[in-house]
C-alpha cells in the first residue's frame, strides 16, 4: 500500500490531524491537513478538536501546539529537529536582561524554547510582531531572540526603544544585498519578497517584507507575475499551488532549512504507527510558557 494512503488510514484510526509548516518538504505539505506559518498553525493548534496532533516542523513549533493544548498527545515525527535560532537564548540569559532592564516586558518570538516563552511576557510571530510591540504602553521593549526581526520592528515602531538580542536564523541569514543586486539584473521585472529574519540591508533592498504569510498574500493580490522570494524554499510549494498562473523563484540557493527538511513521509507513519517522539512540557512550565502565548492569540 502506499504510504500516503498507509498514513490517512492511520491519521483516522487515531483521530489525528497533520499540521505542516510553509517550510516543510512538498511531500510532507501533500498529505497535511493545514499548512501554514507559526501563527496560523498556532491558532490551529489551539482551536482544533483532534486527540492527536503530528507537528510536522521543528521542535519550538510541536512544543507550542502542546502548550496550548496540554491534554492532547503531539507528536514531532523527526525527534531531532530543531530550531539553531530559538537555540541561541536560554531561560537564565532571559531573566539576566531582565534584570538589566527591570521594567521593559519581554517580547518573544515564537522560535524560542518552552523555557525561554515562560521567562517571557508575551510571544509574537513575524506576522504580529510589529502589531504587538506597537500595542505595548511601554517606551523600552526586549525582543528576543531574532535580532533581524527586532530590527525590522524597531524600524516600524520608532517611538520605541528595543533591547535586542544577538540571535538570527542562519538559514536567512545567508542572503547578502549582492544578491539582491543579481537578481534585479536577472529578472529585472520581477518583485522581491523577503522575510524580516533576513538582515536589515537585504530587508531595506527588497520591494516588500513580511512573514511568510504576508509574502503569499502579497504574491496572490498583486497584478505582478514574476516574484523572488526570500524566505524557506518550501513556501514556493504553497506559492506554486496559489498562484498558478505566476512565476517564482528563490532568492538565493541556501534558503534550504535542515531541521524543516529532516520530516519525510516516513517519519509521519512512524510517528503514528508507533506513537513517536512525543512532546512533554511540564506542568509548570506551561502554564506560564501559556500565558505568553494567550496574550499573543488574544
Ligand atoms: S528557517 Fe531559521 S528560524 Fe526557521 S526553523 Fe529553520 S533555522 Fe529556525
Amino acid at each position: 500500500m502506499e504510504l500516503k494512503q498507509k498514513i490517512e488510514e492511520l491519521k483516522k484510526a487515531q483521530g489525528a490531524v497533520i499540521l505542516a509548516h510553509n517550510y516543510q518538504l512538498d511531500e510532507v505539505q501533500e498529505v497535511a491537513d493545514y499548512v501554514g506559518d507559526s501563527f496560523y498553525l498556532s491558532k490551529i493548534a489551539a482551536s482544533i478538536a483532534n486527540e492527536v496532533i503530528v507537528f510536522c516542523g521543528v521542535r519550538f513549533m510541536a512544543e507550542t501546539a502542546k502548550i496550548l493544548s496540554p491534554h492532547k498527545t503531539v507528536l514531532l515525527p523527526e525527534s531531532d529537529a530543531g530550531c539553531p535560532l530559538a537555540d541561541t537564548i536560554t531561560a537564565e540569559d532571559v531573566r539576566s536582561l531582565k534584570k538589566q532592564h527591570p521594567n521593559a516586558p519581554v517580547v518573544c518570538y515564537i522560535n524560542s524554547s518552552a523555557e525561554v516563552k515562560a521567562e517571557s511576557d508575551i510571544c509574537c510571530t513575524s506576522s504580529n510582531a510589529v502589531k504587538l510591540v506597537a500595542a505595548l504602553p511601554d517606551q523600552t521593549v526586549i525582543f528576543i531572540p531574532d535580532e533581524n526581526l527586532g530590527d525590522y520592528v524597531a524600524k516600524q515602531v520608532p517611538d520605541k526603544e528595543l533591547i535586542l538580542w544577538k540571535g538570527c536564523c542562519v538559514t536567512h541569514a545567508k542572503v547578502q544585498p549582492d544578491n539582491i543586486k543579481a537578481v534585479r539584473k536577472k529578472y529585472p521585472e520581477a518583485k522581491i519578497l523577503i522575510h524580516p529574519e533576513c538582515a536589515p540591508r537585504v530587508v531595506a533592498a527588497a520591494d516588500f517584507a513580511g512573514s511568510t504569510a504576508e509574502i503569499i498574500r502579497y504574491a496572490e493580490n498583486s497584478k505582478e507575475k514574476t516574484f523572488v522570494i526570500g524566505t524557506e524554499l518550501g513556501v514556493l510549494h504553497s506559492l506554486a499551488k496559489s498562484c498558478p498562473d505566476k512565476k517564482f523563484f528563490l532568492l538565493h540557493p541556501g534558503l534550504v532549512c535542515p531541521n524543516m527538511k529532516k520530516t519525510r513521509l516516513h517519519s509521519i507513519y512512524n510517528a503514528l504507527q508507533q506513537r513517536q517522539a512525543e512532546i512533554t512540557v511540564t506542568e509548570e512550565l506551561a502554564i506560564k510558557a501559556r500565558l505568553a502565548l494567550t496574550r499573543m492569540l488574544g
